[in-house]
């Protein structure tokens, strides 16, 4: 009754839709968490975003196929999950903004990636009423989207157990242990066998790697989101604002599904580890950058702000590989701020590994996610 093909840890943005990936192909699945229910960690924290158009094969590969599924979700189950094609824009102010996303552009599109340059004007009919000072252009993927955290993980929870997926909430591994031709794994309720084991711990993919042998950089990065009132619909994209502030970088917000606005800032320096209480600093920061650049933001009530983490690897991508001293241990941790548009198009590359069925761009994949870079470069705008 305790043994399974795989034991996933964590039922987050990676799990829940890996344990449905390998459900799909036939695994016999176990997913241990020690939340009371799907998606409690960092997954509801996000803000839903979705897009495909990253500078990095690998990033690019997963979240094209994270968008197939996201968004043909509600044809195929008749579960709506949110998801709203709304897209993406990077809109610049000064030329070495334009110029390095122009430059980016390059690479985005020869990935055939729906991305392009409009104009000023063009960029002022899909958020009217954007504060135009400076404002040189934008680009705009249309593509992207964004859909709902709960509901998705929900969704995919419930799919998963249709194909046979196991849960035990509530219950926390403690430890795992290397047998000859498996692994006993144990919670503080009870113990557990796997061939496969596939670390999806976010925050805690450090301890849990430590169980084998793998000293993965892995540091929670806080975060805040907010959320306001819902309105009828009255702009487009996600909008990015990449200016650097005095003690903040970059923030980004958009409309939702339900006309609500919702919306992030990216502090600097960074506040790492685990305190998730909301801070004073977030909410008059970030609403005053987001007045000066869209006045129309001010007749909005904010209903709930909140603070999680960024499970953040040293260059920003995630770790996707076999453990080094055992190869049936699957680490998928470091999903930094996009664990949640990576999640379905990486439980389906896992259920591949585990498989061992992996295609020639996989492999390309798994080398821009593997534990054994260096970890010195930084993906473009991330
Ligand atoms: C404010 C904010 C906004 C964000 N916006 C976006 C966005 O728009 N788009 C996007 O893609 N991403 C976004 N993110 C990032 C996203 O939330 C994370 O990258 C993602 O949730 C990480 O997924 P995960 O599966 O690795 O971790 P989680 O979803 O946290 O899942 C890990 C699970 O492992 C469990 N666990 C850990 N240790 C143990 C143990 N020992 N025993 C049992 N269970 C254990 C935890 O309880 C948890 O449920 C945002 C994050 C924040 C904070």
């Amino acid at each position: 009754m305790n043994n399974f093909d795989v034991i996933i840890i964590g039922a987050g943005s990676v799990g829940v839709p890996t344990a449905l990936a390998l459900a799909k192909k036939k695994f016999s699945v176990l997913i241990i968490d020690e939340l009371s229910s799907p998606g409690q960690g960092q997954n509801k924290k996000a803000i839903g975003g979705i897009r495909a158009t990253h500078s990095d094969f690998g990033k690019i590969k997963i979240c094209q196929r994270s968008i197939e599924i996201f968004s043909h979700w509600k044809e195929e189950t008749g579960v709506d999950i949110g998801w709203i094609k709304n897209g993406y824009s990077f809109p610049a102010f000064n030329e070495n903004d334009e110029q390095k996303l122009k430059e980016l552009l390059k690479t985005q599109q020869a990935f055939g990636l729906n991305i392009n340059w409009i104009s000023a004007e063009e960029y002022k009919e899909l958020v009217p009423g954007i504060n135009d000072a400076n404002l040189r252009g934008s680009t705009y993927s249309p593509d992207d989207g964004s859909a709902s955290p709960l509901l998705s993980a929900a969704a995919f929870y419930e799919k998963s157990k249709e194909y046979g997926s196991e849960y035990k909430f509530r219950e926390k591994v403690l430890n795992i242990i290397p047998k000859e031709n498996h692994f006993q794994i144990s919670t503080d309720k009870g113990k557990y066998e796997a061939k496969f084991v596939v670390n999806a711990s976010g925050n805690n993919a450090a301890f849990i790697g430590e169980m084998e042998n793998s000293d993965l950089p892995v540091i929670p990065d806080s975060h805040e989101g907010a959320i306001t009132e819902p309105v009828e619909r009255f702009f487009g994209p996600m909008i990015v604002d990449m200016r650097p502030a005095k003690d903040s970088a970059n923030y980004y917000f958009y409309q939702n599904n339900e006309g609500q606005v919702i919306f992030c800032i990216t502090p600097k320096p960074p506040f790492y580890g685990t305190d998730s209480d909301s801070t004073s600093w977030f909410l008059p920061k970030v609403s005053k950058r987001m007045v000066q650049l869209f006045p129309k933001l001010a007749n909005l009530k904010v209903r709930r702000t909140w603070r999680g983490q960024y499970p953040m690897t040293p260059d920003g991508f995630p770790i996707v590989d076999f453990a080094e001293d055992f190869p049936n241990f699957i680490n998928a941790v470091g999903m930094c701020g996009q664990g949640f548009m990576l999640g379905p198009g990486l439980g389906e590359l896992i259920s591949r590994m585990v498989a061992n069925d992996l295609s020639e761009d996989d492999k390309k994949i798994l080398k821009s996610f593997s534990y054994k870079r260096d970890f010195s470069g930084m993906e473009q705008f991330k």
